[in-house]
């Protein structure tokens, strides 16, 4: 069994860790989540472990991301499985506040992406991204990591802080990380132990159709109008209720007619009361087609 990892749950506990780590020239890698962690958490903290010398893996599920209709209540927590997880990952240290921690009486202060957080994602969830934003440059600003990994899988959130950190001047390197699936191709995702059997079944379609959407770009497709279709008739013939199907440009989240330049192509659907995303980015430079992260 692994060792238990130190769990810091104040400001200062988790300063007082990193400062001796800082002062020997330590590269210290950041993973922010909202724990009920499962192996696309896991893959952000090898990816860590990869790349610094001391991984950081905070869990808070922020109440400022969650509108007032929204899963906040009923969001899973079990700090000590997460603990066990991630110390098998290879974290080295957690960071567990309360809400009163980050958000002490008196909090009035936000940080708001202006513009691209209404698209996508943000048009149907008023506030998610200025609740998003707020607490990572909050948690930032705690850690101060060299590097903060992301995952793919989530790409508005990635272009977002990339965004933030470079308009404020962060000195914080943004890394993303490759969506980690299910055998069917579903992005693994907290939330998909909500799903009823047959709708967790139905909920693969996504990736299908994304892929089959990425094929035929790969294959020389460059209507971003035809790619959608494309997608949208497979999970149409699923009776999949899609939010949105958007082909937008990857740097300033613009829907695109002609697919060329850095491309985002996403999905947001609902099972239920369930909501669930994925996507696919890639390249179009003339003939070629290539995938990449956010
Ligand atoms: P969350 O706890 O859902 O806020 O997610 C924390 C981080 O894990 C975010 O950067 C997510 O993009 C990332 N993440 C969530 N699911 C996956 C996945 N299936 N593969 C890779 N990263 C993921």
């Amino acid at each position: 069994m692994t060792p238990p990892i130190p769990i810091a749950k104040s400001v200062a506990g988790l300063q007082s860790a990193l400062e001796p780590l800082r002062r020997a020239g330590k590269r210290i890698g950041f993973v922010p989540t909202m724990g009920a962690l499962h192996e696309g958490h896991l893959s952000l903290l090898q990816e860590a472990k990869r790349q610094s010398d001391f991984a950081v893996l905070s869990v808070f599920v922020n109440p400022e991301q969650f509108g007032p209709s929204e899963d906040y209540a009923r969001y899973p927590r079990d700090l000590k499985a997460d603990a066990a997880l991630a110390a098998g990952a290879g974290a080295d240290h957690l960071f567990a506040p309360s809400p009163e921690t980050v958000y002490p009486n008196g909090f009035c202060t936000r940080v708001e992406v202006t513009g691209l957080s209404d698209r996508l994602c943000g048009a149907r969830r008023p506030g998610h991204f200025r609740g998003v934003t707020t607490v990572v440059w909050k948690l930032l600003q705690i850690v101060d990591p060299d590097l903060v990994f992301f995952g793919a899988k989530d790409a508005q959130q990635v272009v977002l802080i990339r965004k933030m950190i470079h308009d404020l001047n962060g000195p914080w390197e943004v890394r993303s990380v490759a969506t980690v699936r299910e055998e069917d191709g579903l992005a693994k995702s907290s939330r998909n132990r909500y799903l009823a059997p047959p709708d967790r079944e139905r909920a693969a379609t996504i990736h299908r159709a994304l892929r089959s959407a990425f094929q035929t770009i790969v294959h020389g497709e460059r209507s971003a109008g035809t790619a959608e279709k494309i997608a949208d008739a497979i999970l149409k013939g699923m009776a999949v209720d899609v939010e949105h199907l958007s082909t937008v440009s990857l740097s300033d989240l613009e829907p695109l007619v002609e697919l060329q330049g850095d491309v985002l192509l996403a999905v947001a659907a609902r099972f239920g009361e369930t909501r669930l995303i994925d996507n696919v980015c890639f390249r179009v430079a003339g003939d070629e087609v290539e995938e990449i992260l956010p």
